[in-house]
C-alpha cells in the first residue's frame, strides 16, 4: 500500500510489524511470472530495522499510486482528507504529463538519450558509495537494453522531480537479471561515471 502524503510504501517487517519505505529503499523489483491482472511485482527493500525483506506490490501501486492515479482506490472513511489529496494529485499529474513533463526518467546509454519511464522499469537499486546518490539499473521500455544511472533519492522518490544532470556508466549491460546484478554491483562502485543532461 502506497501513501501519497508521505511517498512511502507500507510492507510488513518480521521485526517491527510494519515498515514504511520510499521507492529508493527498494533494492530489486521483479515482475512475478503468471499474475497479469493485476501484474504483481516482488521487491526486496532495505527496512528501517536494518534487514532486507521481500514484499509484493501490484503494478498500480508501483507505477500509478505515486501519481494519485491508482485504480481500485482504497476506501476508508477515516481518510476522506487523503482521498481529496489524491484526487488533486491525480489532476495535477494528468495536467503535467499532458504538458510534456514526465514523472520519472532515465538516460538510456545505448540510445544516448533520455527516456520517460515508470518505477516498474527500475529493476535494481543500490545506495552509491557516498550514500547520497542512488544507483539504478533500468530496463529501457523502448529498446530493452539495461542502463545504470546515478541519481538523487528525490529523482526516484518524488514524481516529477527529475535531476537536471545525472551520471551514467558507459557500459552496455547484460539483459539477463543474474548477469546484470553482478555487473551492476561491479560498475556501481567503480566510480566510472559520466555526466548527462536529462531534459527530455
Ligand atoms: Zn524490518
Ligand atoms: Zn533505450
Amino acid at each position: 500500500m502506497y501513501d501519497a502524503l508521505t511517498t512511502r510504501y507500507a510492507f510488513s517487517c518480521p521485526d517491527r510489524g510494519q515498515a514504511r519505505v520510499a521507492l529508493s529503499s527498494f533494492r530489486r523489483i521483479e515482475q512475478l511470472p503468471g499474475a497479469t491482472h493485476p501484474a504483481v511485482f516482488e521487491v526486496d527493500f532495505d527496512c528501517g530495522c536494518g534487514d532486507r525483506h521481500p514484499g509484493l506490490v501490484t503494478h498500480d501501486e508501483l507505477d500509478w499510486a505515486p501519481l494519485g492515479l491508482a485504480e481500485g482506490v482504497f476506501l476508508n472513511l477515516m481518510t476522506s482528507q487523503l482521498d481529496a489529496v489524491e484526487d488533486e494529485l491525480a489532476d495535477l499529474a494528468a495536467r503535467r504529463i499532458g504538458a510534456g513533463e514526465w514523472p520519472w526518467s532515465f538516460f538510456c546509454y545505448p540510445e544516448e538519450r533520455p527516456r520517460p519511464i515508470f518505477p516498474s522499469s527500475f529493476f535494481l537499486l543500490a545506495p552509491a558509495q557516498d550514500r547520497e546518490a542512488v544507483g539504478i539499473a533500468v530496463r529501457c521500455p523502448v529498446c530493452g537494453s539495461v542502463s545504470v544511472n546515478l541519481v538523487s533519492a528525490a529523482h526516484v522518490d518524488v514524481p516529477f522531480h527529475n535531476d537536471a544532470q545525472i551520471w551514467i556508466v558507459e557500459h552496455v549491460f547484460q539483459a539477463d537479471a543474474e548477469r546484470a546484478l553482478e555487473e551492476f554491483a561491479a560498475e556501481l562502485y567503480s566510480a566510472r561515471f559520466d555526466a548527462r543532461r536529462l531534459s527530455l
